[in-house]
């Protein structure tokens, strides 16, 4: 924006408050004040006196004034008003003769004057001030990013940071994190160890020649810990931390992201050696490319990122990570050499970390001796971080809750339960028939799975509905973490997930929709083999599907032709039967022990695996047509 198109703005702005306060002055105000006023002449006003309906008459008010009130007018409340005439003499002998009440006020002129000046001129103090802010706001748009005016949200009337960013700088040593505070996680934290190390001593390095990546980008699921890290690595260097989420810079008005930018990058440059962090930076870093659905904003702050990373000056030691779990969707230019060159990837901790997770967050709370929280990780396979700090979390909770005062495996256990299947649901009270097929879907699942070789161990079995809307859970607990999983091992747990529903048919010879959460998974871990891991028959080593965002989940896309994809469904569907067949076939085998384990989980209502391996296994003379596999 140009001088003159400002100069013409604060034109428009002062002609209408000028037009404004003459309005105001000429209407608004005297109706105000003078709501209660009528004006009469003074021969109305005489021949009321001689009437005798006049009650009290002010003859000095004001100085040209008489004003007056009449009788019967109730509480006096309209006041006459008419113009004094020369006095012949003769009105207050008539006043008194009609027994009027009559007085003069002596006027306080300085109060009247103090009062009307104040009346008149605070609108105008008022639209000065308004036309001050403006011009600054005006000044400070042109200033900082010469592309447009910025009068939205806090321009005008709120704060004053117009294309100011809102990076918020935390001193090293005040996030007080350091990478004692992250546990597991142990290759990312080498990584980023070296960038700590440059920032503590960027002369060691300048010294060789030797250049630090401008950036890093943490890859990964969400609450692995990557702003943890990100904070661990400003901690360890003791440098300042300027963190902003990249959803701040996306604003409605165009320009201001850019100018945040620079603006981040500028205050950077003051603290160098300093760390830089942009959380989410897929919200700005998306790829360019997206077609007709184009984002001006959104790119030009990517363009300034971009060239603010290339631009600016290493040896002093400013180092940008950024955090995202999308990274498939960034930009290719941000990933270029130069920019964010390192990729540290954080993911989900496995059965060592997730450990070492457990204990470090249970350092925060009070914890009776002895815990095993090696037994907490292994129910806990693709927990992340943040879950886990959550589960340590609940149960402290809960051992509040009984009125204990430290935290027992117990609470530990059940707080597992409730981050997996939520909270225990009293209001849900099932009638005695659904709980009974409640147990027999349950312990279905039970037997399939106790009879598998090498499936995991089942730990508790229970038919306490829970607020996920699960009416009842078999929890099965891998003795340790395994990385592959071969074909049989998923045949055999779509076999454990239809165990239930055949349980179902086979003893009510009925289908109820208790099944239809261990339906989907089933058909998935069905849709996996044959579309990622080629293992149908039908198809063999070929990639039928493509996945979608890894780290969130979604799932995979097909990438083949109609006719495949039938025959695909076909597949799943060939697959989930079988596993179904071979369910039915296991519980036929146990039906005995199908029925005293229902009926022993139905009066019991939460049983462990070991109370459930021991009635399984016992040997009662009716030799089972399947061996058991005894764990
Ligand atoms: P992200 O940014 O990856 O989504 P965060 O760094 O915000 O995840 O982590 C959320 C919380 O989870 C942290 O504040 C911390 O309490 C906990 N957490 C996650 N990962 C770890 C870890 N490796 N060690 C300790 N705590 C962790
Ligand atoms: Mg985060
Ligand atoms: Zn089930």
């Amino acid at each position: 924006m140009d001088k003159n198109k400002q100069r013409r703005t604060m034109i428009i702005y002062m002609v209408t408050v000028i037009l404004a306060i003459v309005l105001f002055n000429q209407f608004l105000w005297p109706s105000v004040l003078q709501s209660q006023v009528k004006r009469t002449n003074y021969s109305e006003f005489l021949s009321s006196v001689d009437a005798s309906v006049v009650a009290t008459v002010d003859l000095n008010r004001g100085d040209e004034t008489i004003t007056y009130t009449l009788r019967g007018d109730d509480s006096n409340k309209v006041i006459y008003e008419t113009t004094k005439f020369p006095d012949d003499g003769t009105l207050v002998n008539r006043l008194e003769k009609h027994g009027v009440e009559f007085k003069a006020t002596v006027p306080d002129t300085r109060a009247a004057t103090a009062l009307a000046l104040l009346i008149n001129f605070l609108p105008l103090i008022f639209f000065i001030y308004l036309g001050w802010r403006l011009n600054r706001t005006l000044k400070k748009s042109m200033g900082e990013d010469g592309t447009s005016m910025n009068f939205g949200g806090d321009g005008l009337f709120g704060g004053m940071g117009v294309g100011r960013s809102n990076a918020k700088e935390v001193k090293g040593e005040e996030t007080g994190v350091t990478f004692k505070d992250v546990a597991g996680q142990d290759e990312a934290k080498e990584s980023l160890a070296e960038i700590a190390s440059f920032l503590e001593n960027p002369e060691r390095y300048a010294s060789i020649g030797a250049k630090l990546p401008h950036g890093a980008l943490l890859v990964g699921p969400p609450g692995t810990g990557k702003t943890l890290l990100a904070k661990a690595v400003a901690g360890e260097a003791n440098v300042p931390f300027f963190s902003i989420s990249g959803s701040e810079f996306v604003e409605m008005f165009v320009g201001r992201g850019a100018a945040r930018v620079r603006d981040l990058f500028k205050q950077a440059n003051e603290r160098a050696p300093c760390i830089v962090f942009i959380d989410e930076i897929d919200t700005v870093g998306k790829r360019r490319d997206a077609g007709l659905m184009t984002n001006d904003e959104r790119e030009q702050t990517l363009n300034q990122l971009l060239s603010e990373m290339d631009g600016f000056d290493n040896h002093k030691g400013i180092v940008v990570l950024a955090a995202t779990n999308r990274p498939d969707s960034l930009d290719p230019a941000l990933l270029r050499p130069g920019r964010f060159d390192r990729r540290v990837p954080v993911e989900l901790p496995d059965l060592a970390g997730r450990t070492a997770i457990l204990s470090l967050h249970a350092k925060d709370v009070k914890c009776l001796p002895g815990l095993d929280f090696g037994v907490i990780a292994r129910s806990t396979p693709g927990a992340s971080g943040a879950d886990l700090a959550n589960i340590i979390n609940e149960a402290a909770l809960r051992a509040v809750r009984e009125g204990r005062s430290a935290v027992s495996q117990e609470d530990l256990q059940e707080s597992v339960e409730v981050v997996i299947a939520g909270e225990k649901r009293k209001s849900t009270v099932l009638s005695e028939h659904e709980k009974q097929v409640v147990a027999y879907h349950e312990t279905g699942h039970a037997i399939v799975a106790a009879t598998q070789k090498g499936g995991a161990p089942v730990q508790k079995i229970t038919i306490v509905p829970r607020t996920s809307g699960a009416l009842g859970y078999t929890m099965q607990v891998e003795e340790d973490e395994h990385f592959l999983s071969t074909k049989q091992e998923m045949k055999d747990r779509i076999a454990v997930l239809c165990g239930g529903r055949a349980a179902e048919e086979l003893i009510f010879g009925e289908a109820t929709n208790g099944a239809s959460n261990d339906i989907e998974k089933a058909t998935s871990i069905a849709h996996a083999m044959v579309t990622q891991y080629g293992m149908s028959e039908t198809f063999g080593m070929v990639a039928l599907g493509q996945q979608r965002n890894r780290y969130l989940g979604g799932g995979t896309e097909l990438t083949c032709s109609e006719g495949t994809a039938e025959q695909v469904d076909r597949e799943v569907q060939r697959l989930v039967e079988e596993g179904h067949q071979t369910a039915l076939n296991t519980l036929k085998a146990h039906r005995f022990k199908l029925h005293e384990l229902a009926r022993y989980l139905q009066k019991k209502e939460t049983i462990t695996g070991e109370e459930f391996m021991a009635i399984f296994t016992r040997d009662d003379g009716f030799a089972p047509k399947l061996q058991p596999q005894a764990q």
